[in-house]
């Protein structure tokens, strides 16, 4: 292999993995394309990239300028690392509810970080609107100038699944993928993937896989964006058809409780040496019950965002899991005391 110039070019091109228990368990293939192997360790590198790379051919963004974004975490660690090769600053909007791991990270990463209140989107203080009010400001005061990234309603985010995601899926099954399914958070992923293999592949099928709380699963099945209940995965769900979703209509949809998806999350710890987020089970649970609906023999692909160590503390903390009446795997809690 080649070096690489910059760590830019090692964005993309995961693997697919084959997911055992869920294969067996339905008689499908069911594989999982390893997002968390991109050198941010997410699927949001992608488009980080291409939301960068827009807006450098737009000429939207000088050099030495600030990048701006409100983000659940992963696309800021993926603007924070595009920035450094490129040469901007990177400023984030955070929800104070997102995990520690992930506001670390991203200081780590040099991005200077505000946190805001988690409010809903329809409040002025939401953070997407917090970042965009930032940009404004900044934009009038930093010498090279600012941009908003606006990952849910710039489509250069959806453009990055269409021209990688999407072809490797395809390239990588030899053409014989079925269906897809993932969650939408921007629904970038979810919009552009379906619509590279929809091209590719007619007759794919593409599900939705939507956590608690999120209001899409409604808006495709009944038409009337609404959310019940909550979810403890991050970077999911959504309460609006963002420019990203404009124009995409999946051919199923599922609402998956996080007990579902979190079977999922410590069986593929524990069984298959997956260490994965919690947007992952989401998905694997979606793929399972696409696999159900269309019967065995087919191949489905889904996506794994990110990996567990982003939700340490969290997920796979017992007295969280504990106060929210969610499963704590034994191997979870009794690691130490099972030693001799
Ligand atoms: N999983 C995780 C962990 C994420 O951070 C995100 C992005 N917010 C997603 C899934 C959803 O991806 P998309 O924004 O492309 O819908």
């Amino acid at each position: 292999m080649a070096p690489h110039d910059t760590i830019l070019s090692a964005i993309g091109g995961t693997p697919l993995i084959r997911l055992a228990r869920a294969s067996e368990e339905t008689g499908c293939t069911i594989l999982g394309k390893a997002e968390f192997l991109n050198p941010g360790l997410s699927v949001k590198d992608r488009a980080a990239l291409s939301i960068v790379r827009d807006a450098e051919a737009r000429g939207l963004i000088r050099p030495g300028g600030t990048i701006v974004e409100g983000t659940a975490g992963n696309t800021g660690i993926g603007l924070a690392l595009v920035a450094a090769v490129r040469g901007y600053r990177t400023v984030i909007v955070i929800p104070e509810t997102q995990s520690d791991e992930k506001k670390q990270t991203l200081r780590l990463a040099g991005a200077r970080l505000v946190e805001v209140p988690a409010v809903p989107f329809s409040n002025p203080n939401n953070y997407v609107h917090a970042a965009r009010r930032l940009a404004e400001a900044l934009a009038a005061t930093e010498p090279a100038g600012a941009f908003f990234a606006d990952q849910f309603d710039n489509v250069a985010n959806r453009q990055a699944h269409i021209e990688t995601t999407g072809p490797e899926i395809f390239t990588a099954t030899g053409g014989t993928v079925d269906g897809f399914v993932c969650a939408a958070g921007t629904g970038g992923t979810l919009a552009g993937t379906a619509q590279a293999l929809r091209a590719l592949k007619p007759g794919v099928r593409i599900a939705l896989s939507d956590p608690e709380g999120s209001a899409l699963h409604a808006y495709y099945t009944d038409g009337a964006l609404k959310a019940e209940g909550s979810s403890i995965t991050e970077g999911i769900g959504q309460g609006r058809v963002t420019r990203n979703l404009e124009g995409f209509r999946p051919d199923h949809s599922y609402r998956i409780p996080d007990r579902e998806a979190l079977e999922h999350v410590f069986g593929l710890m524990r069984d298959e040496g997956l260490s994965l987020g919690g947007s992952s089970g989401v998905n694997v649970a979606g793929a399972v019950r696409l696999a159900r609906e269309l019967g065995p023999g087919h191949t489905i692909v889904t996506i794994l965002c990110d990996g567990a160590a982003r939700y340490a503390s969290k997920l796979f903390n017992p007295a969280f899991l504990r106060e929210r009446d969610l499963p704590v795997p034994s191997w979870l809690e009794g690691a130490a005391e099972a030693l001799p």
